[in-house]
């Protein structure tokens, strides 16, 4: 990876604003000529306070009739101000000598703000004021997103001028822009240009209405995303070039090998979705370029036994392979199974495997440390010690990341460059390309056709085969969008046996028949979990809060042993409990959300998760995957508790409504979605920083279409303009996308 270029001259100190611009990424003109307004003030037009309806925003003027400081309930200062037609009452909780002078008694002033009714006559919170008088502008105001030390004037300013002297030449070539204005719904006009639109937008003429600009799909909107989507999809070709540029080792499986022993000492046969996923794996692996490559299946659908099964593949060839987990719970029960499956098949060939995580003693982690690097462990299991720089691979040739939405783009990286120095007798040639737009050897060629043959590719480093895998299934607009570099493989069915769960959503006013439930479950030797949820403002009270449902269905349920897992417990502490639970001598497991993730313990037929209303829909369909893997009907009871006396919000319900209504980790995705919007679904670390500022990936379809179509075009026949559009829109963003 080369690093993103930094600033190398000396700049002179920055001024406050300055700083808060560069914070905001508004460095480059093009920066501040696509940052586009939030919405929109109509300044244009002074109203009567008798004609202005309570919560609009309006612009009044009129004369200071009483300014007064207060001091209940809290210190304040009151003005009164009177239009002619009625007064309101300005009201200001921060002010200054400045507003007092400004605010005498028989000031003329305009003022801008929300208008508010009340037991005590109209009134403005905070609002903004100047002198009466004064043209009043003939446009719409912008109004763009900002920061505390930005005040919105100097913002407005350094945007007008950043449109002012931005590059915005056309990059788009006449082809791909007849191929845009097909697409391109609801216009009138020709095609906006990019200078067009962001002028219409950021500057809108006095005769255009607020609606149209508001309403994102405006063809001025739909420009801008469509050039947006264009930028992203072109800067993921490219890194996808560049990986397919890089070597990894060829590894196939061998007739009679680890592959297949381990295959044939499965207490189960392999189901038909995870044999394809297999073999797509398997045909990665076997080609010399880094395997990319997303396992995504449904909670319990059987992802680790795949991953091991490409383990073998790589173990057999002589490799070393690593698998990284998020949790200590989840890298300790993934070691287990692996020893389990494999260390009688390894041991033969001299090999072993190692187990790394943060809680380990010295001793132990340095004897793991020198069998990782002396090769002697052919397998590393364990969680984020793994990529730690201690830790040296003597020769890496297959990364596993499990539950990968949880691990950030940095640390995906950092597994990545751990293959061992000697790995390949060739290094890295001194100067790597820059990019992948345009190499050293002339045009690319179609970035997604044939590959050439492997030859040329030995100028580069080698890099280990990088498996991902997730139980958040990615929808596809979001796949194509985000991952469009990304080959994803996906099981499609779960092992065979499982019965549906169902899901119950219940008051906290029934919780006495829950607790009755968990009694029957138990008495039929089941076992349940009780999932208390985390108190985000304090770890004490989570605490607390896990420790007296502990003391309580404790207390109910005599007879039952009940455990309790919370995050605030040792390592030993906690796999002590999960032990009991595994090994069937524990009836209830109460626990925070440190179960989340991939814990499996077949004979769990029951889900309780209280306050269910707190968690996020992914969440909880997770949890809900640790009960249905054995052949028992499982059952998932939600419970709500709506905040006191009022009601659950609508986002909540509609999650809750989502899990009754499906156990489909597909569905519960796309639903997740779109109450959340695809910015919080992949969270801002996962998408590198928030690829998409205006497309919509679920009202822009259209528009995504048309840029991956356009993208493959572009690079392919047009290299320099492809380049020159991918650096205005993404800028630095652009390293990002390649981990
Ligand atoms: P996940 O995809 O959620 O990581 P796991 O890999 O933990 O799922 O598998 C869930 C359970 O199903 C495990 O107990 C595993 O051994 C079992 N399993 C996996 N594949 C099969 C199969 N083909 N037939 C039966 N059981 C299977
Ligand atoms: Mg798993």
């Amino acid at each position: 990876m080369s690093a993103p270029a930094v600033g190398k001259t000396a700049a002179p100190a920055l001024s406050a604003p300055q700083k808060a611009l560069r914070k905001l990424g508004l460095v480059r003109d093009i920066d501040l000529a696509l940052h586009l307004p939030l919405r929109y003030e109509d300044e244009t037009r002074i109203v009567r306070l008798t004609e202005a309806r309570e919560g609009q925003t309006v612009q009044v003027e009129g004369m200071v009739t009483n300014c007064e400081i207060t001091f209940r309930p809290r210190r304040q200062l009151l003005v009164t101000l009177d239009d002619g037609s009625d007064t309101c009452t300005l009201r200001f909780f921060s002010f200054y000598p400045s507003h007092q002078k400004a605010l005498v008694e028989g000031a003329r002033i305009r003022v801008r703000g929300e208008v508010r009714g009340g037991f005590m006559g109209r009134t403005m919170m905070h609002p903004s004021f100047h002198a009466a008088g004064g043209e009043l502008p003939d446009a719409l105001t912008p109004v763009y997103p900002t920061s505390a030390q930005l005040p919105q004037a100097y913002l407005r300013k350094a945007v007008a001028g950043g449109l002012r002297r931005a590059d915005l030449s056309e990059t788009l070539p006449s082809e791909l822009l007849r191929s845009l204005e097909a697409v391109v719904q609801n216009a009138e006009g020709p095609l906006f240009t990019l200078r067009d639109a962001l002028r219409y937008l950021h500057q809108p003429g006095p005769d255009v209405s607020l609606h149209a600009l508001e309403d994102r799909t405006h063809p001025a909107w739909q420009r801008l995303k469509a050039e947006e989507l264009l930028a992203q999809q072109l800067s993921q070709l490219v890194a996808k070039r560049e990986r397919d540029a890089l070597r990894a080792p060829a590894l196939r499986a061998k007739p009679g090998g680890l592959h297949e022993q381990l295959l044939a000492v499965l207490p189960f046969a392999l189901t038909a979705a995870q044999r394809r996923v297999g073999d797509e794996i398997a045909s990665d692996l076997a080609r010399p370029v880094p395997m990319h490559r997303l396992l995504q299946g449904d909670v319990g659908s059987g992802k680790t036994v795949v991953a091991a099964l490409a383990a073998a593949i790589a173990m057999d060839a002589g490799w070393q392979c690593a698998l990284m987990a998020p949790t200590e719970i989840l890298a300790e029960q993934h070691f287990s199974k692996l020893i389990g499956w494999l260390e009688p098949l390894l041991t033969p060939l001299g090999k072993r495997v190692a187990w790394l995580t943060g809680s380990q003693k010295k001793k132990q982690r340095t004897e793991m440390l020198a069998l990782i690097a002396s090769g002697e462990a052919a397998l590393v299991v364990g969680t984020h010690a793994v990529i730690q720089d201690q830790v040296q691979f003597q020769n890496l040739a297959l990364a596993i990341i499990d539950e990968q939405h949880r691990f950030g783009v940095a640390q995906r990286l950092a597994l990545r460059s751990k293959m061992g120095p000697g790995a390949f007798e060739e290094t890295q040639a001194p100067e790597r390309r820059r990019s992948g737009f345009a190499g050293p050897r002339g045009p690319p060629a179609l970035p997604l056709e044939g590959r050439s043959g492997d030859a040329n590719r030995a100028s580069d480093g080698g890099e280990p085969h990088l498996l991902m895998m997730t139980a958040t299934p990615i929808p596809r607009t979001l796949a194509m969008s985000y991952y469009a570099d990304l080959d994803v493989s996906t099981i499609d069915e779960l092992p065979p046996g499982r019965t549906p769960i169902v899901t119950k959503v219940m008051s906290d006013q029934r919780r006495d028949e829950v607790v009755e439930r968990i009694g029957a479950q138990v008495a039929e030797g089941r076992q349940v979990y009780w999932v208390c949820p985390l108190i985000e403002e304090s770890e004490a009270l989570d605490l607390s809060n896990a420790t007296q449902t502990h003391a309580d269905l404790s207390e109910a349920l005599p007879g039952v042993l009940v455990g309790l897992l919370h995050s605030r417990m040792t390592s030993p502490e906690k796999k002590a409990v999960m032990d009991m639970f595994k090994a069937g001598h524990m009836g209830l497991l109460v626990s925070t959300t440190v179960i989340e993730v991939g814990v499996d313990v077949p004979n769990a037929s029951l889900m309780v998760i209280e306050h269910a209303e707190r968690f996020g829909l992914s969440q909880l369909h997770q949890l809900r995957g640790r009960v249905g893997r054995g052949a028992a009907a499982s059952a998932c009871v939600l419970i709500y508790s709506p905040p006191d006396g009022g009601r659950l919000s609508e986002t909540a319900r509609e999650r809750l409504k989502a899990m009754s209504e499906t156990n489909d980790g597909f569905e519960i995705a796309r639903r997740d979605l779109e109450i959340r919007g695809p910015g919080e679904f992949m969270g801002s670390r996962q998408s590198g920083a928030a690829m998409l500022r205006f497309a919509d990936l679920a009202t822009d379809g259209h528009l995504l279409a048309w840029a991956r179509e356009a993208a493959v075009q572009m690079l392919a026949r047009y290299p320099e303009a492809a380049e020159k559009h991918a650096a205005r829109w993404l800028g630095s963003k652009a390293e990002f996308l390649k981990a």
